[in-house]
């Protein structure tokens, strides 16, 4: 103890790039760099640990435990000091490994002579490939500066893991990317597409990791800096001028490019024996393992910013990228990490499909996704490492899977499944233009769901009657600033225009919980979808509703107006909101402008409270839309963006369909007007059993109407109902079985 060792990280670089350029296969050189770690560190035991499989580590190479424990000794992620370093991606550094928390005796290897242990994970860009260990017999702790060095090895290994360098000829590269992949994700957005990989940021893969020229590398690092602040400048320039909707983002980066701490850490990089290139990456990963921590959504859209910055210098350090000269299949499929609402606009409706790594069922890029109707599928761990561009993929938006360079039987089975969904596609067209109509006469109003004006041509294509449910936010969501006034009237009359006299109902903002605007201060809340939202904002801070709903006066330019207010949870709310629009209306005839021929404002029921309150409410309103999304989670106390539970209730379970009886029995007594515009009104079993308990209109996703409308036409609400009350009498828990028995009797 008290001993200090001093090790240089450039001198070990200046040795492995030796080792690399000596003759041999990849086991000699693995094995000759766990003995030059181990003399470096003046430590008896260097090992290496490389993933064999997602959650297996093996032990590749080793300088001091048993040689016959190479290959061998296999651990799980999590499994012992080395599969918690692999797990948490974080260095364990302890002088009584024996003590240490996880610590896992494997007699093959000899080790439990070894106190000191330190494990550093082996990764690149956050995907981890293994960990690189060194022990020794003395208790010491290792130094900050062995750390480092051991880091800086380890970002080195991994480049040339990457690369196959220790797999001869880089055949595991070449066979990681040809053989097939399934991905298991989750459906953000239904629907099957086929088509090519098309990257939206391309790997960039460092071929130099060590530095031959310090000096060298530092200039590059500073001309590559130079070169990207001139052009953060450029953009900004341009930004100005026109689009002012990337300011934000730009002065964000501008930040970033000029900060010296970021530049620091570069520099501190090279120094010890990186490439400018490598010494990049190192930062990028370790901002990175910083995010996957960060809880707060505003600062973790930072460190975003941060990434794509150093994606953009290392593009121009190795001139790979975006612009590597590949086009754009025709048939493209997206694969991201993760993407922007203004990024996924751009690329608009020519997608087939998305896939992405990250993302959120509520993401905005997932809001997007769904408003423009194409299959999105989010969590596929790991897609942007194995995917290259170009390669055929298969997305089922339906089921959360991806299948990459699929093989024939899987292709032909999901190619079967496509021409089954196109056929039904043929069977809802033809039935387009005919009425909602059940067996026994009743009709139901079907309309359709939309945020964006790309969304109403298919007003004419799914024939639906109107639109139930125009979410507004997506305009504020997919902006870097507030949007004007004149802006939106702009847009609410361009889509009253579209909707050619077919009622639209607009939704006033909805932000808070999952939707966060980016230039607005951001809220920490405990519980965000039970927090400041929606109408709870546009009361405590009027301002912005206030525009919107002249906006919208506006925007009708003397035609009937339809509005509704989200998330109200008591009279008095939708008392002081309709109060708002009372008070707008005035002041617009006031300045003399023309004011809606007809107006009529109602509220979403998307608490169980509000379906509660007093008569007065139910009769003030002029119509009721019930939010079944939100309605739902509140209803079963399961959050709907939470995997684990968002599932777990049935929207056909006894106890939630009787509460909406109870609504649907309240506003038929009352003489109120009620819709129901959640995704349930979209999923065809569900829509028939809404209208046998009464529901007459349903709006939904565009592409939903079809099949909703074609069961319907095919049902008699009145047997429905019968078999719904003999099956609830009977004490079932669920009606889906006797409701599907039903229904499939009719196909
Ligand atoms: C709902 O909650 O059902 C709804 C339609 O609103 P959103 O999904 O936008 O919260
Ligand atoms: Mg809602």
């Amino acid at each position: 103890m008290g001993e200090t060792f001093r090790t240089d990280s450039r001198q070990m670089l200046g040795r492995l790039r030796a080792i690399m350029a000596e003759e041999g296969g990849g086991q000699t050189r693995l094995d000759r760099i766990t003995r030059l770690i181990a003399e470096e560190m003046h430590a008896e035991v260097c090992s290496i640990y490389l993933f064999r499989d997602e959650t297996t580590l093996e032990l590749c190479a080793t300088e001091g435990l048993r040689a016959e424990s190479v290959h061998l000794t296999r651990l799980r992620l999590g499994e012992g000091l080395v599969g918690r370093v692999a797990r948490s991606g974080k260095v364990i550094n302890t002088d009584d490994a024996p003590a240490a928390p996880g610590f896992r005796y494997m007699p093959e290897t000899g080790e439990e002579a070894y106190s000191s242990f330190v494990g550093v994970p082996i990764q690149r860009l956050g995907e981890k490939l293994g960990v690189l260990v060194a022990q020794s017999k003395k208790p010491r702790l290792f130094s900050e500066d062995e750390v480092y060095a051991l880091e800086v090895v380890a970002m080195v290994l991994a480049e040339m893991t990457e690369l196959g360098a220790f797999t001869g000829e880089s055949a595991a590269m070449k066979a990681r990317h040809i053989r097939p992949v399934m991905f298991k994700g989750t459906s953000a957005q239904e629907g099957t597409a086929q088509g090519h990989v098309w990257l939206h940021e391309p790997r960039v893969v460092v071929t130099n990791p060590i530095a031959e020229d310090p000096a060298r590398e530092l200039e590059r690092l500073h001309e590559a800096v130079e070169v990207l602040r001139v052009g953060v400048e450029r953009m900004l320039s341009s930004a100005k001028d026109g689009d002012k909707d990337q300011l934000d983002v730009l002065e964000t980066y501008r930040m970033f490019a000029n900060s010296k701490g970021w530049m620091r850490r570069m520099e501190a990089n090279i120094d010890s024996g990186l490439s400018a290139e490598a010494a990049v990456e190192k930062e990028q990963s370790a901002a990175r393992a910083r995010m996957t921590q960060v809880a707060d959504a505003y600062l973790r859209e930072r460190l975003h910013d941060l990434d794509d910055l150093s994606n953009r210098l290392l593009r121009i350090l190795t001139g790979q990228g975006r612009e590597t000269g590949a086009e754009m299949p025709a048939d493209p499929i997206l694969v991201a990490r993760n993407i922007g609402p203004a990024e996924l606009l751009d690329y608009g409706r020519g997608l087939r499909g998305i896939v992405l790594e990250e993302g959120a069922v509520g993401s905005h890029a997932s809001i997007v996704a769904r408003a423009l109707a194409i299959p999105l599928v989010i969590n596929a761990e790991r897609i942007t490492t194995e995917a290259l561009n170009g390669d055929f993929i298969l997305v089922d938006g339906d089921q959360g899977i991806v299948h990459l360079r699929a093989d024939d039987s899987v292709t032909s089975a999901f190619r079967d499944k496509m021409a089954m969904q196109a056929q039904a596609q043929e069977r809802y067209a033809s039935i387009r233009d005919k009425p909602a109509e059940t067996l026994c006469g009743t009709r139901i109003r079907l309309k359709m769901n939309a945020g964006l004006m790309a969304d109403l041509p298919s007003l004419e294509n799914s024939g639906a009657e109107g639109v139930g449910l125009f979410r507004t936010e997506l305009q504020f969501l997919t902006r870097s600033h507030m949007p004007k006034r004149a802006e939106l009237s702009a847009l609410y009359a361009r889509v009253m225009d579209a909707a050619k006299g077919r009622r639209v109902v607009f939704r006033t903002l909805d932000i808070g919980s999952d939707k966060v605007l980016s230039y607005m201060k951001p809220t920490d809340e405990p519980n965000p979808a039970m927090g400041w939202r929606a109408v709870r904002v546009a009361l405590e801070k009027p301002g912005v509703m206030r525009m919107q709903l002249q906006a919208l006066i506006r925007g009708a330019k003397g035609r009937p107006l339809s509005v509704m207010f989200p998330f109200v949870a008591q009279h008095q709310e939708f008392r002081a909101a309709r109060a708002e629009m009372d008070k707008a209306l005035e002041r617009e005839r006031i300045l003399g402008h023309p004011v809606p021929s007809e107006i009529e404002v109602g509220a979403m029921l998307e608490t169980p409270s509000l379906a509660f309150a007093p008569d007065a409410f139910f009769e003030e309103v002029d119509f009721l839309s019930i939010g079944g999304n939100d309605l739902k989670q509140f209803f079963f106390a399961a959050d709907r963006e939470n995997e684990r539970v968002r599932r777990r209730y049935d929207t056909l379970d006894v106890s939630y369909l009787n509460f909406l009886e109870g609504i649907v029995y309240r506003c038929a007594t009352l003489g109120t007007r009620l819709s129901f515009c959640g995704e349930d009104a979209g999923r065809p079993i569900e829509a028939t059993c809404l209208a046998a308990l009464g529901f007459r209109t349903l709006s939904m996703r565009p592409a939903s109407i079809g099949p909703v409308k074609s069961l319907l036409r095919r049902t008699d609400l009145g047997e429905l109902r019968t078999i719904l009350h003999e099956e609830r009498a009977r004490g079932t828990h669920s009606l889906r079985a006797a409701a599907m028995d039903y229904l499939r009797s009719k196909l």
